[in-house]
């Protein structure tokens, strides 16, 4: 069984540095013994440097990066910025970001200007709803298509697509749980697209699922949800909920 990766995703939260360490702590610690799979926390950008300091097993994430190096872009944060960080992986395009504006073509952008600073995109995509007539799975496919445009063949196995069926994440109204048969489907649906692109020779992209993961259900969804790894929202911002996670998942490696 190869290596699975949780990515703990806090949004706009803990509000104070102190807060942050105090999390970030505690899941280090939590975790000191017994995690083999890739661990990655995306904190707000401006507690990056202090937790970097504080964990050398935990890899850290940005939520969001603009395109290009540097110039005239008001409030906004590089690749390369990043990765003279230290910092190897950024998640993109997602759907609280689409909410507030960000289309496939600036998310494109982003995928491109995020390879060649030398990082790892994490490409969230995922249908609104899910309709009697599956055009959800049209949705999927035009998000996957026009956020890969133009990427080299030779590139696509270094990013990470985060399948996030918005009606599963936690803060949509009357959420459903999703189950692992769910992910199972539309991983299979992404593989196809991906594998139709690239042949059958190259390296593929890892799949991962987000959205409501709790302990309970960790496991059901790498063992029967087609998945490489989990993104974890609302979970990931309690020590205990969050390193419950990681341990269930822990058993995938005996
Ligand atoms: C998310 O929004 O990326 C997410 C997975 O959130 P939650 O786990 O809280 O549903």
């Amino acid at each position: 069984m190869s290596k699975k990766i949780i990515i703990g995703n806090w949004k706009m939260n803990p509000t104070s540095i102190k807060e942050a360490e105090k999390l970030f702590g505690g899941i280090a610690k939590s975790i000191s013994k017994v995690n083999k799979n890739t661990i990655v926390i995306c904190p707000p950008f401006i507690y990056l440097e202090k937790l970097k300091k504080l964990s050398k097993k935990i890899f850290l994430g940005a939520q969001d990066s603009f395109y290009g190096e540097s110039g005239a872009f008001t409030g906004e944060v590089s690749g390369e910025m990043l990765s003279n960080l230290g910092i190897k992986y950024v998640i993109l395009g997602h759907s609280e970001r689409r909410a507030l504006g960000e289309n496939n073509d600036l998310i494109n952008k982003k995928i491109k200007g995020i390879i060649s600073a030398g990082l790892i995109p994490i490409l969230c995509i995922g249908e609104l709803e899910r309709d009697d007539n599956h055009e959800y799975f049209n949705f999927v496919r035009n998000q996957l298509l026009e956020c890969l445009n133009g990427i080299p063949k030779n590139l696509l196995y270094k990013i990470i697509i985060a399948y996030e069926p918005v009606w599963a994440i936690s803060t949509t109204l009357n959420r459903r749980d999703a189950t692992p048969l769910d992910s199972r489907e539309m991983t299979i649906f992404i593989r196809k697209i991906i594998s139709d692109k690239l042949g059958i020779k190259m390296k593929s992209p890892k799949i991962i699922y987000g959205g409501s993961v709790n302990s309970k259900d960790a496991l059901g969804f790498l063992e029967h949800g087609g998945v490489d790894g989990l993104l974890v929202g609302k979970a990931s911002l309690d020590v205990k909920k969050f390193t419950d996670i990681i341990k269930t998942c822990e058993v995938l490696n005996k």
